[in-house]
């Protein structure tokens, strides 16, 4: 979850979480909650931005055996101290997740999950994309351990498709 949350800057340039409109949907997505009500951005699409790269910078010091700066191990800190969506039975019977603020319960899931990556043995798996321009991050579930794309589908593909091009000739 945390590394979805990641690549919602893709290739350093495109901004998935452009406004509190896109950040919510993007809650609504990935988080435990039907439906989640677009708040009023009050710096917290700002926020939003900071605790992903916060993530990043707490993720890519582990994985180089680096400490972490104090400042973005803060940032993830505080996101993962807040409640996280709690289960609660509703009317009709189901499970529905409750939380006063969704988005940054969602957001304390996000954080926890990082916390949880980075302090786990799959951290040794995670693993860069080689494609151009991505530079995502993934976790390398392939029992080799050689996976070098984020996605087969989309830099896996551009990789061997420019691997062909380059060896015909003009
Ligand atoms: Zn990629």
């Amino acid at each position: 979850m945390c590394l979805d949350y990641l690549r919602t800057l893709r290739h350093e340039t495109v901004e998935e979480l452009s406004d509190a409109q896109a950040l919510a949907a993007w809650v609504e997505q990935f988080g435990p909650f039907d439906t989640v009500p677009v708040p009023p951005d009050d710096g917290r699409v700002e926020g939003a931005r900071r605790l992903r790269e916060a993530i990043r910078t707490v993720i890519d010091s582990a994985r180089r055996g680096v400490p972490c700066p104090a400042s973005a191990r803060d940032i993830v800190n505080a996101a993962a101290r807040l409640p996280p969506p709690a289960p609660a039975v509703a009317d009709d019977g189901r499970l529905r997740w409750r939380a006063d603020d969704p988005i940054a319960a969602t957001l304390s899931l996000v954080a926890r999950d990082a916390l949880d990556l980075t302090f786990s043995p799959l951290l040794a798996r995670v693993r860069q994309c080689a494609g151009t321009d991505c530079g995502a991050l993934f976790v390398d579930a392939s029992r080799p351990g050689r996976r070098r794309w984020c996605s087969m589908n989309t830099c896996g593909n551009r990789a061997k498709k420019d691997a062909l091009k380059a060896r015909q000739p003009d």
